[in-house]
């Protein structure tokens, strides 16, 4: 009997511990936004394999005055932001009278949609579409506020997280200033491609322009993508070599 209780104390906890390693492994350690964020690269996105996936985003969706006021790559510093400081993703505005409005936000493609925040980004929202063979995408909204309670928060990472699968088009929260946007309303978007086997994951530009201080090569409401001069053509890449791998 008694040693039948020294098992209990010694091995039990013992093997709950092996069985809580097992069922949640390195997964269980929280996401980490910020850790995510720095350790995602750029990636030269050829439009011809993104557009199906993006659908001219954002324009059919939000209002005729939303546009675009930082490109892929580098900053212009339009938004206070350090010209040609790195930035890759695009930021939306919308203005009225010289003032920066708030403007809802809807997704991009279908997916399973989750929310998290962290330091940069603030409060955003990922949508997750895995629906090809080899290649995987995420779009991503950021600093964001009026999240809609029904997308839930992120637990581990992208792939392990359990979200809620919406359709494109679905209102996902209000673009806003929460994060580092200097106080400043804006929809920062990011495109990501995921390679499924190895799920490196890598930040592209939905629209391939890929110029510095660029903001007015990028198509502007009303613009169609079709026919959009794409600088890696020419011009690929004009900067390798000067910028990091990673920011
Ligand atoms: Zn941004």
């Amino acid at each position: 009997m008694k040693k039948f209780g020294i098992l209990l104390v010694l091995v039990l906890p013992a093997v709950s511990i092996i069985l809580l390693f097992f069922t949640t492994g390195v997964s269980s350690r929280p996401f980490n936004a910020d850790e995510f964020s720095a350790n995602l690269s750029r990636i030269w996105v050829q439009p011809k394999t993104i557009e199906p996936v993006l659908k001219n985003y954002p324009f059919p969706l939000l209002s005729p005055a939303v546009t675009i006021a930082e490109g892929f790559e580098a900053y212009d510093g339009t938004l206070h932001d350090t010209p040609g400081d790195f930035h890759w993703a695009i930021d939306y505005v919308q203005t009225a009278g010289g003032a920066f409005l708030e403007f809802p936000v809807f997704s991009a493609h279908d997916g399973v949609v989750f929310q998290g925040e962290g330091n940069m980004w603030g409060k955003f929202v990922v949508v997750k579409d895995r629906s090809k063979i080899s290649q995987g995408y995420n779009t991503l909204y950021s600093h964001l506020d009026s999240i809609p309670t029904r997308i839930p928060f992120m637990q581990f990472d992208i792939n392990g997280s359990n979200g809620v699968l919406l359709p494109a088009g679905s209102y996902i929260g209000q673009a806003s200033t929460t994060g580092n946007a200097k106080g400043i309303p804006q929809l920062h978007f990011e495109f990501h491609t995921v390679d499924l086997k190895t799920g490196a994951t890598l930040r592209g530009d939905p629209y391939g322009v890929y110029q510095r201080l660029s903001s007015g090569f990028y198509p502007q409401p009303g613009d169609s993508l079709e026919g959009l001069l794409h600088y890696w053509e020419t011009d690929n890449p004009f900067f390798a070599g000067s910028l990091p791998e990673t920011k």
